[in-house]
């Protein structure tokens, strides 16, 4: 039997709640929605949350919603899923890439200050950073909370005042996540939160801006239901609008999971725990680290090979595990190294080494709530038993191994 990388956990009460909304009559636009938008907001803690249809379409309202556009820069990383620079490149903005922490593997503050110290001037008429070659002004900054950790929020906020920047949190993979007893998305001006199968709370396809802002959040709303007036008129369109409107299935849905999100959450850090006790001790490989005064929402278990080839050694290792019914995934690739964003020479010459190394080491393990023991156990066991044969042969014996094995 086959274990896979994620599976939603889906109960009799999302079936009862979905069933409730198909017997409603009403599919779209309907109780459901607002009910799960202020739901959703009472849990994070903002004012206002608007539900989209993924997470992708949260993001991009953001980006309009701020003011964000053609040839503005925005300060973000290169190590996310691609969906957190399209969201710019869809307004002609354009990524500005810094690098990551190598240990947390989120946007560097102190990377960023360097960067702003080297490559932007302070433009006074404007109160724009300015990029000194191409004269584009810096208008945002876009953290990605990757794999559930929250971003330093404290530096991020304070750089953002500075150089006054908005701030829009990728929020997608850490619904829950806390920096020092504070809620990621409450920190922005605006963040967007998704509820893909493989995310924490899921809705089948779906996302949620949140924001204190009532213009922001008035904005995203009219942003996602064709650009129509907020005074209710159905056929008065005032802006460019999408259709980005969430379903009331989706909304039910997303409803029964938001009830018990606490237990999802729980089952999740207990699988967590279990692969730490069980993965620790291989000389090869780095488990995710804990921060003193952030709580991780667990989205994947990102575990990094540490050896002189890690990418050869993390071909062989999956290999092998899907040799044994086992999955697991090489993410993230570094954005800028995709071909879409090679082919259009985003990236500058700016060295991102701690991105281009975390994209060559890191693997995602099977995790999910409902992860039996047994799975949990057969994937550490074979792990720590193909890391060994890999020890011993040649191509891969690395100076980490063998001095582990004197
Ligand atoms: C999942 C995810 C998104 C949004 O994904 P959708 O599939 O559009 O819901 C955005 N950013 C990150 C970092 C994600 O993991």
């Amino acid at each position: 039997m086959t274990i896979p990388l994620s599976m939603p956990d889906i109960g009799q009460r999302e079936i009862e709640c979905v069933t409730r909304a198909l017997r409603s009559g009403q599919l779209s636009l309907g109780p459901a929605v607002e009910e799960f938008e202020s739901k959703f907001a009472a849990y994070v803690g903002t004012r206002h949350a608007v539900a989209t249809n993924s997470g992708t379409s949260a993001l991009h309202l953001c980006v309009k919603a701020l003011g964000i556009g053609c040839d503005d820069e925005v300060l973000t990383s290169s190590f996310s899923f691609p969906a957190s620079v399209n969201c710019l490149l869809y307004e002609h903005a354009l990524p500005a890439f810094v690098d990551i922490d190598p240990e947390t593997l989120n946007l560097s503050p102190a990377e960023v200050r360097k960067m702003l110290a080297r490559e932007y001037r302070w433009d006074a008429a404007q109160q724009r950073a300015v990029n000194r070659q191409s004269g584009r002004r810096l208008k945002a900054i876009l953290p990605v909370h990757v794999f559930g950790l929250p971003c330093e929020m404290g530096p991020i906020l304070e750089i953002a005042r500075e150089f006054n920047l908005s701030v829009i949190e990728d929020a997608c993979e850490a619904i829950g996540a806390e920096w020092y007893g504070r809620r990621v998305g409450t920190f922005g001006d605006a963040a967007a939160f998704a509820f893909y199968p493989n995310k924490q709370l899921t809705t089948g396809e779906g996302g949620m801006i949140v924001t204190d802002n009532p213009r922001v959040a008035s904005v995203c709303r009219s942003l996602r239901n064709q650009g129509r007036g907020e005074d209710g008129e159905w056929l008065l369109h005032v802006r460019l609008g999408f259709n980005y409107r969430l379903s009331d299935l989706h909304c039910a849905l997303g409803l029964a999971q938001l009830e018990r999100i606490e237990e999802l959450l729980t089952a999740r850090e207990r699988l967590a725990a279990g692969y730490a006790e069980r993965l620790s001790g291989i000389p090869e490989l780095f488990l995710p680290p804990r921060r003193p005064n952030a709580k991780r929402s667990w989205f994947v278990y990102p575990v990094r090979l540490g050896a002189a080839e890690p990418r050869a050694l993390r071909a062989r290792l999956m290999a092998r595990l899907k040799e044994r019914g086992i999955a697991s995934r090489a993410y993230f690739g570094a954005i800028h190294r995709q071909p879409y964003f090679e082919a259009i020479q985003l990236s500058t010459n700016r060295p991102l080494p701690a991105t281009e190394s975390a994209s060559e080491s890191c693997l995602a393990l099977p995790f999910f709530p409902s992860m039996s023991h047994e799975q949990l156990e057969r994937v550490c066991e074979a792990v720590r038993e193909i890391l060994r044969e890999a020890r011993s042969a040649a191509p891969y014996a690395t100076g980490l191994a063998r001095a582990a094995a004197v």
